[in-house]
């Protein structure tokens, strides 16, 4: 019945192959031998099987987990280096038809305002981003027919790329929308969008079922074989996910690492990016009313493990969680987390009022970016606002290849020093210009190829008096 490659979604994702490796990894957690064979693979930098993931995820020993923790910190190194890409979600239309029961969006929902944002309005919400120093989006919509027909996420993604407002420009647009058909997402590439990003919610059919009672995304298989139609349309960047919280942690866990080898297997590329959001409280949502919330210290086992059994792929934390969380988060494998975030349609131009509730859900980090990028200059970490793969077609297995190769640190490296630049000149606060700046000229002489270094300086030099968008 389990068949990796097989595109029917009952079938690359089996129930009774996700139960089956949870049972494997309850009756092997105590073996020291198998868990420490698992590591030693997993330390060629090649990832491991769901199975062995699971196993990893359910071992309770101290020393071993130590070892999972440092391991998943050596591979984010590896791949990543200590760089983070930076993003802002939009919200283009709380509008929905569906009766996610999980969301304050689903059709029943009286309490919550809906609205819609007219082009105009997304004019004046880029250029809120754009000011804020954003270069990267991941769009948001509920599923609408009629309000939010494709026509429209069309033409506002236009219209987002169309927007120069002083220095700024919104250079890659992902999309987070309902599945649809093959001929949609081919509109969708064609429009230049970034990533499709759709997250899975729980991989369990019947809890699936239940949570998703009416509208389109109550239809399991259409929801979870849209990562091979958008495939099939001609996006290759695709982004995966569950929310934590719905289903137990165990069998979501086998479930998204299980979909990560489907599309690997089928299409020679994996997932671009594994997002991993957990259920928050919302408008009429009461997380209350949900048994599977996962604590912190298994989600951080679950973000360690994921980037262990996943190393290329890039790992997304939103706002949903907290400043302390995703400090220790962006230690075990995170590579992009979200900024200045508003979940609420048209919330970067005005604040809502709490009674005008039109918000996704409550956001845990309210930190401005600006003191994003200064928390993340004092840890270390690089704040990226490269977009350059994606503008220079390094997409899907291109992508996969520069990672594999490890010419991040003459390409990543010096577009994130550049892109970093940017945001110093055009938007940091004086503070954090000047952490930035020391970081700049501590890090360029890292960068291995010589000739890579000069022009990275050259271009820094431009930047400085006033030239932008340089790349590699
Ligand atoms: N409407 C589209 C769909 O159905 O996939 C996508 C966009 S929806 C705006 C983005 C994601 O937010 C959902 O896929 C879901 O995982 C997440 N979400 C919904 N309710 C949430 C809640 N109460 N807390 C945290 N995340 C939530």
């Amino acid at each position: 019945m389990y068949n990796v490659k097989s595109k029917i979604a009952e079938e690359f994702i089996s129930d009774s192959e996700i139960r089956d490796t949870m049972q494997y990894a309850a009756e092997n957690k105590d073996n020291r031998e198998l868990i420490m064979s698992i590591l030693e693979k997993a330390r060629a930098y090649k990832g491991i099987s769901h199975r062995e993931a699971a196993l990893l995820l359910e071992c309770n020993q101290p020393d071993l987990i130590e070892e999972i923790y440092s391991l998943a910190r050596d591979i984010k190194h590896r791949f990543y280096g200590n760089r983070i890409v930076m993003f802002a979600p939009l919200y283009l239309s709380n509008y929905c038809i569906n009766g996610c029961v999980y969301c304050p969006y689903h059709a029943k929902n009286k309490t919550i305002r809906r609205k819609k944002l007219s082009q105009e309005e997304i004019r004046q919400e880029v250029i809120a981003l754009q000011d804020m120093g954003h270069k990267r989006l991941a769009l948001e919509a509920g599923e609408h027919p009629l309000q939010n027909p494709i026509e429209y996420i069309l033409e506002s993604i236009n219209t987002i790329y169309s927007i120069k407002h002083k220095n700024g420009a919104i250079r890659r647009v992902n999309v987070n929308i309902a599945a649809t058909t093959v001929e949609n997402y081919r509109r969708l590439r064609d429009a230049g969008i970034g990533t499709y990003i759709l997250f899975q919610e729980t991989y369990n059919k019947k809890n699936y079922e239940e949570l998703h009672p009416t509208g389109p995304k109550s239809n399991y298989a259409y929801h979870t074989e849209a990562m091979d139609r958008a495939m099939e349309g001609g996006i290759d960047d695709v982004g995966i996910g569950v929310l934590f919280g719905l289903e137990t942690y165990r069998y979501d866990f086998v479930g998204l690492l299980m979909h990560a080898e489907h599309l690997e297997a089928t299409y020679g590329v994996g997932p671009h990016t594994i997002s991993v959001p957990r259920l928050c409280m919302a408008d009429d949502i009461d997380t209350a009313d949900f048994k599977n919330a996962v604590p912190d210290e298994i989600f951080y086992r679950i973000v360690a493990v994921t980037r262990i059994a996943v190393p290329y792929t890039g790992m997304i934390i939103s706002t949903r969680e907290s400043q302390a969380c995703r400090a220790r988060l962006l230690e075990l494998g995170i590579s992009q987390i979200s900024g200045g975030s508003r979940t609420s349609v048209g919330g970067y131009v005005q604040e809502e009022a709490p009674e005008e509730n039109s918000a996704q859900f409550d956001v845990s980090d309210h930190r401005s970016l600006d003191e994003i990028v200064g928390w993340l200059l004092d840890l270390d970490h690089i704040p990226s606002f490269c977009t350059a793969c994606y503008r220079e077609g390094r997409t899907g297995d291109r992508f996969m290849t520069l990672l594999k190769n490890g010419q991040i640190a003459n390409c990543c490296l010096p577009n994130a020093l550049l892109t970093l630049k940017e945001y110093l000149k055009d938007y940091a606060s004086p503070e954090v210009r000047e952490k930035g700046e020391a970081m700049i000229k501590r890090l360029l002489h890292t960068v291995p190829n010589e000739k890579a270094r000069a022009t990275a300086h050259k271009y820094l030099e431009a930047i400085e008096e006033g030239k932008r968008d340089f790349r590699f």
